[in-house]
């Protein structure tokens, strides 16, 4: 092998264990991340029953003093039951997630309504599009890099661990210890929840800087050499 095409190889593999490493790192952190995506929910729906028994309080108590219309729920509403002592402490400020906003919903064609959240929907409430139109459904919602639960850059960490291993395999006559030991770490990273794959994760982060640290340093290697046999010829 001309030393052009050793230094292309190492080039790719180079570029294809950047790409491996980063893709395996967003899958766990996804997954990790999904634990906490489904603390915040829980959180949400607290907040909404909080909200859901001032404003019945409102309703039972002190008919005709409290009116509440479909749409968001409004700081305006959440003052009035703050200022009336139905509710004791504000809820809105202290919603768990940036992305939680409180909406009213009409239920059983206007004879009810209900509260629920455009991004974590409602605990107990059929969400419809006609009846709660700021809920967005989980297949309509934009591609995130990050999205907790997401295994999708795990699959694409393993499309890449396949060619890195046979290029590798071509290029050194032997397989790489670090790329084998990351292929065992795959399975408890698919298999388990929360906090494992976040651990696997850095593990194999460190495993990938490692692997890269040393395919940088055979680079350098193969320019050193390249210079030497290019100072010979001269
Ligand atoms: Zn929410």
């Amino acid at each position: 092998m001309t030393l052009t095409q050793k230094k292309n190889r190492l080039g790719v593999l180079l570029l294809l264990e950047i790409l491996m490493g980063a893709a395996f790192w967003i899958g766990t952190f996804n997954i990790s991340s999904r634990g906490h995506e489904q603390a915040r929910q829980k959180a949400c729906f607290a907040a909404q029953q909080v909200l859901a028994n001032a404003i019945e309080d409102a309703q039972m108590g002190h008919p005709g003093t409290f009116a509440i219309q479909p749409g968001p729920f409004s700081q305006e509403a959440e003052s009035d039951l703050l200022r009336k002592s139905f509710l004791k402490v504000p809820v809105l400020s202290r919603l768990p997630s940036q992305e939680c906003s409180i909406h009213i919903c009409t239920l059983e064609s206007g004879l009810s309504r209900s509260l629920y959240c455009a991004h974590h929907g409602a605990l107990d409430v059929n969400l419809s599009p006609e009846d709660c139109p700021a809920w967005i459904p989980l297949n309509q919602r934009p591609w995130k890099v990050f999205h907790p639960g997401d295994a999708s850059c795990l699959l694409l960490a393993m499309v890449l661990f396949l060619p890195l291993g046979f290029l590798y395999f071509q290029q050194q006559r032997r397989l790489p210890g670090l790329l084998l030991l990351r292929g065992f770490l795959f399975i408890p990273g698919f298999l388990g929840d929360r906090a494992l794959p976040f651990f696997i994760g850095v593990l194999f982060s460190g495993l990938t800087a490692l692997a890269v640290g040393f395919l940088l340093w055979e680079a350098v290697g193969i320019m050193v050499s390249g210079k030497a046999s290019n100072d010979s010829t001269l």
